[in-house]
């Protein structure tokens, strides 16, 4: 019997599971301060488990299937190679109990092992569905709830805010479409002293706009074909 030293359960019993969740995430994250991790191992677990969400995180379906079959690089062989169980004493009690420790392999294969370890993990649906969705975050989490994309309020309400800003700039753009639409039509309408004294169509849009529609956005706007220039063209 070896002693309970296994650098997996220096945690309480019943909190393993998420310990080991935890340790998956910083690996997903690019943490290497457990096992030496390489980045194309990195790669190779990310890779992993992107498969396994693209298969609805079933592992009888493709991709992940073909990832985790015979002879493949994740095979349930491969993976039960990660670990060798030991015999330990339990600490309080006189019993003993068997415990996994990663293997040489595990160490030349880290990926394997991280691997291994979420697959084999309860709590393994909580690993969030990507990385952070707030751009200048781009962590990997552990889910608190079903949909969720942000690893914390702070990421979600910066998201919610990015989004409520495109969202408002979308507006005003349309509104801004809408007015020029308006003066273009009036454009159409108008004397040939008036045309004359603006000189150009996009002139005097841009002027009877109070400038919140500049020649540049009118340009832009009718070569994108969000906006129709004048009947009969002119400049
Ligand atoms: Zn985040």
């Amino acid at each position: 019997m070896k002693s309970n030293n296994n650098i997996l359960t220096d945690a309480p019993p019943h909190s393993n599971n998420l310990w080991e969740m935890n340790w998956i995430v910083a690996a997903l994250n690019g943490a290497d301060s457990k096992m030496p991790f390489s980045k194309a191992h990195h790669q190779k677990l990310v890779a992993f488990v992107e498969s396994w969400n693209k298969s609805g995180r079933n592992p009888l379906r493709e991709p992940f299937s073909k990832l985790i079959a015979e002879d493949a690089p994740f095979s349930l062989e491969e993976l039960a190679r990660a670990f060798t169980w030991d015999l330990v004493s339990r600490p309080g009690d006189s019993g003993a109990m068997w415990e996994k420790r990663p293997s040489e392999l595990a160490y030349s294969n880290p990926s394997l092992f991280y691997a291994a370890l979420l697959f084999a993990n309860p709590l393994r649906m909580k690993l969030s569905d990507g990385p952070c969705q707030r751009p200048a975050c781009q962590r990997w989490f552990i889910k608190t709830r079903e949909n969720q994309k942000t690893c914390s309020r702070r990421c979600l309400g910066v998201v919610r805010s990015v989004a409520a800003m495109k969202e408002q700039r979308k507006r005003e753009h349309e509104e801004r479409l809408e007015l020029a639409q308006q003066l273009i039509s009036k454009w159409e309408g108008a004397s040939a002293k008036e045309k004359k004294k603006h000189g150009s169509w996009k002139e005097f849009v841009e002027s009877k706009s109070k400038k919140n529609v500049s020649k540049k956005f009118i340009t832009r706007a009718v070569n994108n074909k969000e906006l129709r220039s004048p009947k009969g063209g002119g400049k």
